[in-house]
């Protein structure tokens, strides 16, 4: 605020002037709010931009098959016209059950279905216009050569106008080791994209994802296979895919998998791609793309090409993009394990492909800010974060529908570790309000328009978005709620992000940094192509051979307690000191009590099991305050103003960190409230 209190010291009499002076400053800010609506608006008719960094993201999977071994494989060959924004279909499905369990029928999820209406679960909470509708048209589908039809039906959630999930029934089992074949044409309009899948209006562009027909998942002998819910994401198997794209020559594509294979004839060409072991193929085109390929060298032996595909406007972030796909490779292989794939295409979505960040096998999303210095650490968070999911996610496949904090949890925790490490703290106070143009100061720029930052940015740690939000819902919901059952989108933020990525940081904060990489690393390397739940997780902290966690495991993931350490008192009598320490919530977490004196400071540990002790200590200095958790190790602790308390008010430097607590909650929670 130096640019404001400047103002101050001068000559009252002169005030009106200056005023003036200082409001043809701020004139400036109009004509470039001006400036970015209009841009913004350009490529933005009307449809509500859902781009957050920490966006809907995720799919997953689960089956008890042996490591490695591969039920299903599909392959698709795809007319696809762009005049008329139509695809042409033929998929074959080979799909063997290596299961023990013998099953009359087979799920499929048919996600593009989710646009057929408006009141389908997506289309009731993101009211899809006409442009933004489409329906899987089925041309003919057979099994083992036999005609067949889907049979639509509503696991989760009774609603006829769902018709996302169906399945085909059989008169006889489908035994252990028996194989179908399962063969679909059909057509699909592409629509506008609203979330994940579609074109974006008035550019030249195509994400197409959740395209095909896809098998559930079965395992133990049930299928599990969800309608497409609002928040969630999806998960399916593991599965090996041969895809064949064909369009015209000019297009630009990127995929999951390989290329194996390119036919031009005339005007078009036959684009085919191979992909092993994923759980997923989703791919984009666009005769708009600007590409480049850096290849990372592994540690561990291998090249990973790293394909940007970017929207031209954004060439000149690229340099930042690569740097922050290779700072992130860098970090995962180093803590956490081998990069799972020898390829990734990151795609920068336009603002009107609303798809904001999301995560397939070896192709991602991510959308470049309209301003985007630095400094606010976008796009390069969400370049990170969808990064990280080709770990958890892609590799160690969960399932996004029913415990969506596995994946994002950890997602979370890592980004953070990652920005950390190569970008700092963010400045979270950095949003449009706070350019100021103000002459004679570094200056900043979006398209040759120079932009000043605000004076009055602060630095905040990277948990303060995950604190923030915590504050804000820390009762609806808990991590270990079926995530697609979840009331709203808030409950849905905090349970599968914030609060999962708030336990790893706790955890980290008893264990240290190394220790929790190190079991994050167990878990991904214990079930690297795999489907996994919760439990897989948990097996790896409660088998660490260091430390017992099994207190944290109780408290934190189990069970959503909350947590609220008080000191109440502190008395003296002559050279003896009691403190009286309450636990005031349900949630128990280890902790120590700090005693500072004038001249010292002791700290005295406590299981924090007790509803209530008091500690006794005897002291020739004046104490003058004690302190719980004053390392902060349990950030879940929902009012740290009454973790500390001192002898007399003058003492009021013990009581800085609360106080700096609160000034910085209350800002978090400003921030965010506005946000929405
Ligand atoms: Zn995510």
């Amino acid at each position: 605020m130096t640019f404001l209190t400047s103002y101050y010291t001068i000559n009252f009499s002169c005030e009106i002037f200056f005023i003036f002076i200082y409001m043809k400053r701020f004139l400036f800010i109009i004509p470039l709010f001006l400036l970015s609506l209009l841009l913004y608006t350009i490529e933005q008719p009307g449809i509500t931009s859902i781009t957050n960094n920490n966006s809907l993201d995720v799919l997953s999977s689960s089956l008890q098959k042996k490591h490695g071994e591969i039920s299903t494989v599909y392959k698709l060959n795809v007319d696809f016209n762009p005049d008329k924004k139509l695809f042409t279909v033929e998929e074959i499905i080979n799909w063997k059950n290596l299961t023990e369990f013998s099953t009359n029928e087979i799920q499929f999820h048919l996600y593009a279905n989710a646009f057929s209406n408006n009141k389908t679960e997506l289309g009731k909470k993101f009211d899809f216009d006409e442009s933004e509708q489409t329906k899987i048209q089925i041309r003919s589908l057979t099994v083992n050569g036999i005609v067949r039809q889907f049979e639509y039906f509503q696991p989760e959630i009774d609603n006829l106008f769902d018709s996302t999930v169906a399945r085909i029934d059989f008169d006889k089992p489908i035994l252990p080791f028996d194989s179908v074949v399962i063969k679909i044409k059909y057509e699909l309009q592409i629509p506008r994209s609203r979330i994940r899948f579609g074109y974006a209006a008035g550019r030249e562009f195509y994400f197409i994802a959740q395209w095909f027909p896809k098998l559930g998942v079965f395992k133990d002998g049930k299928w599990i296979c969800s309608q497409y819910h609002p928040y969630t994401e999806f998960y399916s198997d593991f599965a090996d895919y041969e895809v064949t794209i064909n369009l015209p020559k000019d297009y630009i594509v990127g995929s999951t998998g390989q290329l194996i294979n390119e036919v031009i004839r005339d005007s078009n060409k036959s684009l085919t791609y191979s992909a092993q072991n994923v759980i997923d193929f989703a791919w984009t085109a666009s005769t708009e793309f600007y590409t480049q390929t850096k290849n990372y060298q592994s540690k561990f032996g291998k090249d990973i090409e790293v394909t940007f595909l970017i929207q031209p406007e954004n060439k000149k972030l690229l340099s930042r993009k690569f740097q922050a796909a290779f700072n992130t490779i860098e970090y995962l292989e180093q803590y956490i394990g081998e990069f799972p794939y020898s390829q990734i295409n990151l795609v920068d979505a336009p603002r009107t492909a609303n798809i904001g960040g999301m995560e397939y096998p070896s192709i991602v999303t991510y959308f470049t800010p309209l301003f985007s210095p630095i400094e606010i650490q976008r796009p390069e968070s969400t370049i990170i974060h969808e990064i990280i999911h080709q770990y958890f996610y892609a590799a160690v496949s969960s399932n996004e529908v029913y415990e969506a904090w596995l994946d994002e949890g950890i997602t979370s925790y890592l980004e953070a570790k990652i920005l950390s490490e190569y970008y700092g703290n963010p400045i979270l106070h950095f949003r449009f309000i706070d350019y100021y143009p103000v002459y004679g100061m570094s200056f900043l720029s979006f398209r040759e328009v120079p932009l000043i930052y605000s004076l009055k940015a602060f630095e905040f740690e990277h948990s303060s978005y995950a604190l923030a939000s915590y504050y804000l819902n820390n009762e609806l919901g808990s991590i270990r709620d079926t995530s697609y059952k979840l009331p709203n989108r808030l409950s849905y933020l905090v349970n599968a992000y914030s609060k999962p990525y708030l336990i790893l940081q706790v955890l980290e904060n008893y264990l240290g940094k190394e220790e929790t990489l190190k079991l994050i690393s167990d878990y991904y390397s214990k079930n690297k192509f795999s489907l996994v739940d919760a439990n897989d997780f948990l097996d790896v902290l409660k088998n660490n051979e260091s430390t017992d966690l099994e207190w944290f495991i109780s408290n934190f993931l189990n069970e959503s307690k909350k947590f609220d350490y008080k000191i109440r008192s502190l008395a003296k009598e002559g050279n003896t000191y009691k403190i009286f320490v309450e636990r005031l919530e349900e949630g128990i977490a280890p902790t120590e009590i700090a005693v500072y004196s004038e001249v010292d400071t002791t700290y005295i540990d406590w299981d924090g099991i007790d509803r209530w002790r008091v500690f006794t200590i005897e002291s020739n200095n004046e104490i003058i305050a004690a302190e719980v958790d004053p390392f902060r190790r349990n950030i879940l602790d929902i009012n740290y103003a009454n973790n500390s308390y001192t002898v007399e008010p003058k003492y009021w430097a013990s009581l800085s960190i609360a106080i700096r607590w609160f000034f910085w909650v209350q800002n978090a929670l400003l921030i965010f409230g506005s946000v929405g």
